[in-house]
C-alpha cells in the first residue's frame, strides 16, 4: 500500500508537470473509492501549478490567467500509482484516467492513475477537504510534531475536559491519524524497536525520554523512506519506474521468527490494534510502570 514516503516520491515525481496546460483528460473507469469527478475536463487549458501533500492526500493546484485555481485531491487507495508516460502511450489496463499535458513546446505528456484494486480517490478538494482533512493530526515531520507534542497528547496535559492520559497501546498511539498521520505499520514497528519500546506498552507509562527516542525515529525512519523512495513491497512503482529500497533498510518489520539484528533473541509477533507487530522480546521489555 503507498504510504507517506510513496506519496512523497509521487509528490516530488510530479515537478517536471509544473507550469504544463491540460490538453485531455479521459476517465476509463469512474468508480474508485468515490466516483470521480463528470466535470474533470474543466481542466483542460488550466496548468499545473503546484503539488503538495497532507497526510497521504496529493493535492493538485491548477491555475488559468485570472480565473480561480482548480484544486484537485488524489489519493492513492491500497493500490494506486501517477505515472508519466510520452503522449500516445499505450492505455493500460488498470489505468483509470489519463490527463494530457502540453509542456508549451509542443510535447505532450501523460499522466495516468494507475489503481487495480480502486481503492484510491480523485476529488474536487471544495467537496471533499473539510471531510478528509479535518480530522487529522500533525504531520510527522513537521518541527510542530516533536517529543513535547506527543508526550502532552498522551498524557493529555492540555486537555480541557480533563481527560484522563491516553493507556491505550503505543503502537495503537502512533498509527492513530487524529494523533499524527502517516505513521504506517511498517513505520510504527521500525521506530518502536530502534527506540526499544514494547509495541503494546500503555501510551501513558512511557517515560518523556522515551517518547523523545521515538519521535526522533519517527521522523528519521520517515525522512529515509523518502529519500529511498517509499518502501512498499508491492504494486507500487513511482513515474520513472523504480520500485522503494527502504525495504532492504528494515530491522524487524515482516521479520517474525528471525533473529533480533541486534541480540540474536527470536522476534516475536503479537497482533495490536488487528495489525501484525513484530518485536524483540530482550530489546523491547514490556515494563508499564
Ligand atoms: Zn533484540
Amino acid at each position: 500500500m503507498p504510504e507517506l514516503p510513496e506519496v512523497e516520491t509521487t509528490k516530488t515525481s510530479l515537478k517536471p508537470l509544473l507550469g504544463q496546460r491540460v490538453v485531455n483528460v479521459q476517465v476509463f473507469q469512474p468508480k474508485l473509492r468515490w466516483m470521480i469527478p463528470s466535470d474533470l475536463d474543466k481542466l483542460i487549458g488550466y496548468h499545473l501549478e503546484q503539488t503538495e501533500r497532507r497526510a497521504k492526500y496529493l493535492i493538485l493546484t491548477f491555475a488559468k490567467d485570472n480565473t480561480p485555481p482548480l484544486k484537485l485531491i488524489v489519493h492513492l487507495g491500497m493500490s494506486g500509482s501517477l505515472q508519466q508516460h510520452p503522449a500516445d502511450s499505450k492505455k493500460r489496463k488498470h489505468d483509470h484516467l489519463i490527463f494530457t499535458f502540453d509542456n508549451q513546446n509542443g510535447v505532450l505528456n501523460q499522466l495516468h492513475y494507475h489503481d487495480p484494486r480502486r481503492f484510491g480517490a480523485v476529488l474536487w478538494f471544495d467537496d471533499y477537504a473539510h471531510k478528509l482533512f479535518d480530522h487529522l493530526g500533525k504531520e510527522p515531520l513537521d518541527d510542530s510534531f516533536d517529543a513535547e507534542h506527543l508526550y502532552d497528547l498522551i498524557q493529555r496535559t492540555h486537555s480541557e475536559k480533563k481527560q484522563r492520559p491516553i493507556n491505550k497501546p503505543i503502537k495503537a498511539v502512533i498509527m492513530e491519524q487524529q494523533n499524527v498521520v502517516g505513521v504506517g505499520n511498517i513505520y510504527a514497528t521500525e521506530s518502536l524497536f530502534l527506540a526499544g519500546i514494547h509495541p503494546a506498552t500503555p501510551a501513558a507509562a512511557i517515560s518523556q525520554a522515551k517518547i523523545t527516542e521515538l519521535t526522533a525515529h519517527i521522523k528519521t525512519i520517515l525522512a529515509r523512506a523518502i529519500e529511498l523512495g517509499g518502501s512498499t513491497l508491492r504494486d507500487f512503482t513511482v513515474a520513472s519506474g523504480q520500485t522503494g529500497y527502504f525495504q532492504q533498510t528494515l530491522h524487524v518489520y515482516g521479520k517474525e521468527g528471525e533473529p533480533c539484528p541486534t541480540c540474536g533473541t527470536t522476534l516475536a509477533n503479537e497482533k495490536i490494534a488487528g495489525r501484525a507487530s513484530v518485536y524483540c522480546p530482550v530489546c523491547q521489555p514490556f515494563t508499564p510502570s
